[in-house]
């Protein structure tokens, strides 16, 4: 149920703590607006996977659940963001992370005659949340989401899509997902602010069915005004 494509430019941010949706959001927003999801932590795992200089400076860092420099990232986005497929519009997911990125975002979105039109702030409950991630489940091959409760695969331990094995990332061990939230809490959410004093900042509330927390975007992103 992805619903009509719809098509005109537009500059997004999916914005929120690790849990909230913010990938799963972005690939049902790829489809419906026809724009590309950018998202910062699928380009270093397969920078780590690919064993690239930057995939081996990020590896130990995202296994710990802490963010790689901002110098690091701002490369890898840069370099993404004057690629031509997104002269048209993206969407991105889990960047900015710290207020350097995001100031860092203007200029290079300035400097080529553009802005962002809105970062959209998806909330949930922290209990929700670790359970959220504590049951997710990934597969390495294509990258495909599953949840042990609430979205499991057909075969146990395999994905549908493609039959890859499935597993937990490192980063969603439960040791690991209390770090993670507070280096949201510490670094990331700062950036709200950054946003809200720019009037860009837009709450979603992300609880419930994912295809209806997609409409209460789209509802917004159709009223950029509100
Ligand atoms: P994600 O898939 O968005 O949860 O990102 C996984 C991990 O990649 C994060 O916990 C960080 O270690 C790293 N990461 C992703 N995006 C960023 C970013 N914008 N800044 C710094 N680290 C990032």
């Amino acid at each position: 149920m992805s619903g009509p494509a719809i098509k005109r430019v537009v500059r997004l941010a999916l914005f929120g703590a690790p849990g909230v949706g913010k990938g799963t959001q972005a690939g049902t927003l790829e489809e419906r607006l026809d724009l590309p999801h950018i998202s910062t932590g699928d380009m270093l795992r397969a920078a780590i996977r690919e064993g690239t200089a930057e995939g081996q400076q990020a590896r130990a860092i995202v296994e710990r659940g802490e963010l790689v420099p901002d110098a690091l990232i701002s490369a890898l986005i840069g370099a993404r963001l004057e690629r031509e497929d997104v002269q048209e519009g993206f969407i991105l997911d889990g960047f900015p992370r710290t207020v350097g990125q995001a100031e860092y975002l203007d200029r290079t979105l300035e400097a080529g005659g553009r802005s962002l039109d809105a970062v959209i702030n998806i909330t949930v409950p922290e209990t929700e949340i670790i359970e959220r991630l504590g049951g997710r489940r990934v597969c390495p091959s294509c990258g495909a989401s599953y949840h042990v409760r609430f979205h499991p695969s057909m075969v146990e331990g395999r994905c549908d899509a493609c039959g890859g094995r499935l597993e937990q990332r490192a980063d969603d061990a439960s040791d690991v997902i209390r770090g993670r939230l507070e280096v949201y809490a510490r670094q990331t959410a700062p950036v709200l602010e950054y946003y809200r004093r720019r009037g860009l900042l837009r709450d979603v509330d992300g609880v419930g069915r994912p295809e209806d927390v997609t409409g209460r975007i789209v509802a917004l992103i159709a009223a950029p005004g509100r």
